[in-house]
């Protein structure tokens, strides 16, 4: 028997200007880059990751950079929303900070109980910063990334979850409780399904998918501004094995295990469109050599391209980590 899902591990989405998006990650939102790579798919094009100070499975949100590619349409079959969790008393501080950097799309609202902060990102990219009760403060110690440009006392400290717009959500749902043992939750009002991961303690309190039916809008399109794929976590290669050979069993097509130097990787499509992956815990960000201290400051190689760095190097758009203020981001039109 399979352990039920714990949480996320990341969420991959895409982005224009690499540039830009590191000022409002870092610069503004107070993320720590913690590697800048290649997407290991096409190395002339960026693999940026934002997290906690150590990079911890379920604080993570990565971008694929493609600098003038085309912004992705809302729609189904897609995640419309990315949310994160800030502590319950910063809210009236990331309203202040968002106004300040001249952040787009501010909204703020309450949602099951918590107060929740809407945002665009550069790309028009949706997200959520949701205020709740704080974890286990000594691990939050811990990972806050002290060099931050936000106070550690308002930290955004992990991915909260994800809203997917689906054309019928019913096996979608399925494929949550039934097999990844996801719980459903009872939403306070609206069309929403709302699933939870199991609570495994404080070093990984339950996250969130919801499932809004949309049957009558047009599917979406990945691009930027928009979700790839979002990751489950595995703790480890023998637990990814097990989910892989369960869901080939149960009839879904499952990519072979993927090594991303930073984890393993498999992918599948949930039957709403969504690209899932489960990513295992381990190895982790210092899995290439780079020091915790130093984790994002220099471009890391997988080992196929490490020969072709000079190249690949002077390809790649020069990028660098925000000092002071970012510069103000306007929202795209859809
Ligand atoms: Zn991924």
């Amino acid at each position: 028997m399979l352990p039920p899902i714990t949480g996320l591990h990341h969420v991959t989405a895409m982005c224009g200007d690499p540039q830009r998006n590191i000022d409002f990650y870092a610069g503004v939102l107070g993320l720590r880059l913690v590697k800048r790579t290649v997407n290991f798919d096409d190395p002339s094009t960026y693999h940026l990751y934002y997290g906690d100070a150590l990079g911890s499975p379920g604080t993570l949100l990565t971008f694929f950079a493609w600098p003038g590619a085309r912004r992705g349409r809302r729609g189904t079959g897609q995640v419309a929303v990315t949310a994160l969790r800030i502590p319950a008393s910063s809210v009236s501080f990331w309203l202040d900070h968002l106004h300040t950097n001249q952040v787009v799309g501010v909204d703020v609202g309450k949602r099951d109980g918590a107060t929740v902060i809407s945002l665009a990102d550069p790309d028009g990219m949706r997200l959520e910063l949701v205020a709740i009760r704080e974890p286990d403060d000594a691990k939050r110690e811990e990972a806050v990334w002290q060099n931050s440009s936000v106070a550690s006392e308002h930290a955004i400290f992990a991915l909260h979850g994800v809203t997917a717009e689906l054309a019928a959500t019913p096996r979608t749902a399925a494929l949550l409780t039934e097999v990844m043992g996801l719980q459903p939750v009872e939403p306070e009002a609206g069309r929403r399904q709302r699933f939870q991961t199991v609570d495994s303690g404080s070093s990984a309190p339950s996250q969130y998918i919801e499932l809004t039916a949309a049957p009558d809008d047009r599917p979406g399109q990945v691009s930027v501004g928009f979700v790839h794929h979002i990751a489950w976590r595995a703790q480890d290669a023998a637990t990814q094995a097990a989910w892989r050979e369960k869901l080939l069993s149960l009839g879904h097509t499952v990519s072979p295990v993927i090594d991303r130097t930073y984890f393993h990787a498999i992918y599948f499509r949930e039957p709403g469109g969504v690209l899932f992956e489960i990513a295992t815990d381990p190895p982790g960000f210092t899995a290439d050599g780079e020091s915790l201290e130093a984790l994002g400051s220099h471009l890391q190689l997988p080992p196929q391209y490490e020969g072709q760095r000079a190249a690949l190097e002077a390809g790649l758009p020069p990028i660098h980590l925000p000092s002071g203020q970012a510069s103000p981001v306007t929202l795209p039109t859809e």
